[in-house]
Formats: structure tokens, C-alpha cells, sequence
């Protein structure tokens, strides 16, 4: 193409990306090249941002930051057929190989030979973008950019909430992050009956509310299994979603749970965590999920139309509209934790 874009780079292996002008990559056979419209800042691109162990382990520098977007079609591979020049556009971010033994049996995204886009390949943080072919998701042209590229997170929560299957349940939701956020509006919407939401930060506590949480409590202050036990007649709730990697937070959940209850594991603890499965988990007949990604493209056909028919409200999850040349003060707010999803315009 020989034309100049911007996109917010990781460079080197340290604290911090650059905005960077380059050339406009070329599409692949399979590929397609997007005019991103809109990007959000995910937990991923924060832990790249800021280099911790496992970006260390993981990404290979250079590289273009970020993976939720959306955008306009601007050029297509020649073996492309899914989406022409001119579609509006989102992406899973799951790249499968197609092959493999998950992939072959309805789970792709946990592809044996998985890439992720913005960790294993170049990301959107830019005015230009390529995708796979494979993972383009034609969007309804009344959903806003913003609310597409949230697409991709409340994919996750919707994958969470779905694995607790809800309706008519007491749950607890462990960490409000955004897509702990999104879960909460998830599960209102899947018919839970009681929303117990834990969450230290204060400003994230308020957004919850807003999405349709029952009760909120600061585990760092109040007595959770006290709440919980109260709220549920001593039976403990029927569905925890840990959203927060959080070991204090994991175990806690794990012992709040009603015999015969799930627990559903997307937040990502840092280190190796000790459990008494004796005690919370085997005699308890407990069923533990682990969650990565989202299920393609159930998800996606969920989240389109929950968007599109304006069942769930998004806006009190999306906190912040930055331009993405402003991309270091978004990341200086997910350190604080004072934010929901934080939106980037190229
Ligand atoms: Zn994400
Ligand atoms: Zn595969």
C-alpha cells in the first residue's frame, strides 16, 4: 500500500509503548486489513504495558499493542471470503490452527496451537490493523464502534456466566473489573436471582451497582462470608464467577459455595495456589470450570444481539473516551484501578 499509519508500539523490553509511525502492513491471502474506528484497553495490554513475568515470557518485541476493535473493511486477501471492502468489522482474538483435536471438536478456542492477537501477533492499537479471516466478526451496523470493541470482554463474562447456568440462582462475583463488570449485567440479564458482588475499589463498587448487582461489598472491610451466609439462609450461593486472580478471593468463594455448586475460574492468580479440595471441593461435590476466551462464536452471536437489542446497557462499564495517542494516561488509570473499559479512537 505504501502509506504511514500510527500504532502504539511495544519496542523494548521494559515499562511503557511508543507511538509510532509505520507503513501500512499487507494483507496475506487470508487476511484482512481493518480502519480501526475504536479499540479498548484490556487487562492483557496493561500487563504488556507494564512488562511483568508473563509478558516477559510471551511477547516477542516488536510489537503493535492491543486486540479489541472495531473497524471499517479496507482491503481483503485474495482467499477471502467471509467480509468484502467496506464492512464494519470486529475480531476474536483466539487465532485457531483449525486442525487440531479441539478445533475439530467444536473448541476452538482452546486451540492446541493457539495464537492471540496483540500477544502472539501484531495487535490494533493503530489506524490500521490485520486480522485472520478466520476470527472477523461482521457487526450490525447500529451497534456503536465503542460498544463493538467491548465485544470481545463481555464474550468472556458471558462465557463465565453461562458455565454457572444461573437462572434462579444465588451467585457471587469475585473481583469488578470490567469484565467482572460485564459478568454482573450478564448474569441480571440470564435470570440470576441474587447478585453478590466483592470488590475492594470503591469507584468499581459504584458501576456495579449501576449494572444491576444486588449487594456489593468491600472484602477488605466487611465481613463477606458473614454476608453471604446471612443472604442465602446459610446455604452458601449456588454459582461463584472469580473474576480476579485473587487468591484470598478464590478460596473465599470456594468455601461460600453450596454443596453441589460451580465455581467458574477466569481471573488469573499469579503464582501456584493451595486449595483443600478435601474439604471445599471433593466432599462438597463442587464443579470447577476454568474459563479462557470466549466459545466461537456462540458468545459473539450472544453479545451481538444482547448490544443490538439494547437488553444490556454498556455505558456504565465503559468509564473513559481517550484518542489513541492518549493511550499511556489510559494505562495510568488501570493501574489505579479507577476505571471501567477505556476506549481509544485512532
Ligand atoms: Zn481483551
Ligand atoms: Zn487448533
Amino acid at each position: 500500500m505504501g502509506d504511514k499509519m500510527k500504532a502504539v508500539v511495544k519496542k523494548d523490553p521494559a515499562f511503557g509503548a511508543e507511538l509510532v509511525e509505520m507503513e501500512v502492513p499487507e494483507v496475506g491471502p487470508e487476511q484482512v486489513l481493518i480502519r480501526v474506528k475504536s479499540t479498548s484497553i484490556c487487562g492483557t495490554d496493561y500487563h504488556i504495558y507494564i512488562w511483568n513475568e508473563w509478558a516477559r515470557k510471551n511477547i516477542n518485541l516488536p510489537q503493535i499493542m492491543g486486540h479489541e476493535v472495531a473497524g471499517e473493511v479496507v482491503r481483503v486477501g485474495e482467499r477471502v471470503k467471509k467480509v468484502k471492502v467496506g464492512d464494519y468489522v470486529s475480531s476474536e482474538t483466539h487465532i485457531p490452527c483449525g486442525m487440531c483435536y479441539q478445533c475439530l471438536t467444536g473448541n476452538q478456542h482452546i486451540c492446541k496451537s493457539m495464537k492471540i492477537l496483540g500477544v502472539h501477533t501484531d495487535g490494533v492499537f493503530a489506524d490500521y490493523a490485520l486480522l485472520e479471516e478466520v476470527d472477523v466478526w461482521p457487526n450490525d451496523p447500529l451497534i456503536p464502534p465503542a460498544y463493538a470493541s467491548v465485544q470481545e470482554p463481555l464474550g468472556n463474562a458471558i462465557d463465565t456466566i453461562r458455565a454457572g447456568d444461573v437462572s434462579g440462582k444465588n451467585i457471587l462475583i469475585t473481583g469488578a473489573g470490567p469484565v467482572g463488570l460485564l459478568a454482573v449485567g450478564v448474569a441480571r440479564i440470564f435470570g440470576a436471582t441474587k447478585i453478590i458482588v466483592s470488590e475492594p475499589n470503591g469507584y468499581r463498587r459504584e458501576i456495579a451497582k449501576e449494572m444491576g448487582a444486588d449487594l456489593i461489598v468491600n472484602p477488605l472491610k466487611e465481613d463477606l462470608e458473614y454476608i453471604v451466609k446471612n443472604l442465602t439462609s446459610g446455604k452458601g450461593v449456588d454459582f461463584v464467577a472469580e473474576m480476579s486472580g485473587n487468591q484470598s478471593a478464590l478460596k473465599q468463594g470456594l468455601k461460600l459455595l453450596t454443596p453441589g455448586g460451580r465455581m467458574a475460574l477466569l481471573g488469573i492468580p499469579d503464582q501456584e495456589v493451595t486449595l483443600n479440595l478435601t474439604g471445599d471441593v471433593i466432599f462438597k461435590g463442587i464443579k470447577l470450570i476454568g474459563i479462557t476466551g470466549r466459545e466461537m462464536f456462540r458468545t459473539w452471536y450472544i453479545a451481538g444481539r444482547l448490544i443490538k437489542e439494547k437488553r444490556l446497557d454498556l455505558d456504565p462499564v465503559i468509564t473513559h473516551h481517550f484518542s489513541l495517542e492518549d493511550f499511556a494516561r489510559g494505562m495510568e488509570l488501570m493501574k489505579s484501578g479507577d476505571c471501567g473499559k477505556i476506549v481509544l479512537y485512532p
